[in-house]
């Protein structure tokens, strides 16, 4: 479903992404670790369309589509989605509004009717209830005043509601206590189909001992320099990343 070929990406002139190859296929979840500055939040906004970020060589392609060509919006209505890292605050634009507008833009997409408002709250009801997420903060204005705890869970919610194909959490554990991480894993792994398949940014295995990767990618200095399977982020865990950049010879 993604096939990523040599990928090289800069911001302002300087390369962050130095030739990255990955490819998921459907149902798969695939976990990418690594440390600090590597480029996953990087690779990230590279997928979805950040344009502060210059694609300098190398493809993506979904579903056949070539996702470079294509603006962030189409990227999200052909069925990708990104959980952010640092959720941004939409002060004025209630959760309501906000969702039923991305829900509609995906169904015209898609050349299916506007829901009736009836059947949009319908939806919203059952998809809030995917990450127990509170009435009233589905009434506010989007991420205002929210706990960083309650950011992340809201960006399950939105990826409930738009059911993408690819999904892509971006440190989604981060500041999340135990109950919310288990919270937003439930979410995610009952949304989980045969079809759809999850990238997982993570720096700690916490996470993965809920939502259980078939594949786990070391990504360092803009490369991936290590796949393996759940074993990994294990080892992970227990050594840190020093053995790896020993292996590469720093
Ligand atoms: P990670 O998510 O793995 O921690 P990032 O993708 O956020 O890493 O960052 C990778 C590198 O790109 C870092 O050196 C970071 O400083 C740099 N970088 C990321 N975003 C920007 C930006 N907007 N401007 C300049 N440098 C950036
Ligand atoms: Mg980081
Ligand atoms: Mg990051």
């Amino acid at each position: 479903m993604l096939e990523i070929k040599d990928l090289h990406a800069s911001i302002n002139g300087k390369e962050i992404l130095k030739g990255i190859n990955l490819t998921v296929k459907p149902g798969e979840v695939h976990a990418i670790m690594g440390p600090n500055g590597s480029g996953k939040s990087t690779l990230s906004s590279v997928l979805t369309g950040n344009p502060a970020f210059e694609v300098t060589k190398g493809s993506v392609h979904f579903y056949g589509k070539d996702l470079l060509d294509l603006p962030p919006e189409d990227r999200s209505r052909e069925g990708i989605f990104l959980s952010f890292q640092y959720p941004v605050e939409i002060p004025g634009v209630s959760m309501v509004n906000f969702m039923r507008t991305a829900v509609n833009e995906h169904r015209k997409y898609k050349g299916q009717p506007s829901l009736t408002a009836s059947e949009f709250l319908k939806l919203m009801r059952e998809k809030r209830a995917v990450v127990e997420l509170d009435t009233k903060l589905a009434n506010r204005s989007v991420n205002e005043g929210f706990s960083g705890g309650e950011k992340k869970r809201n960006e399950i919610f939105q990826m409930a509601m738009l059911e993408p194909r690819l999904s892509i959490l971006d440190e989604t554990d981060s500041g999340l206590d135990i109950d919310a991480l288990r919270i937003v894993a439930n979410g995610v792994n009952l949304l989980k189909t045969p079809e759809n398949s999850t990238i997982v940014i993570t720096h700690y295995q916490r996470l993965l001992d809920y939502i259980k990767p078939d594949i786990v990618h070391v990504l360092y200095q803009g490369k991936i320099v290590k796949t393996a399977g759940p074993e990994l982020a294990l080892e992970l865990e227990e050594k840190g990343y020093d053995w790896i950049k020993k292996e590469l010879g720093e």
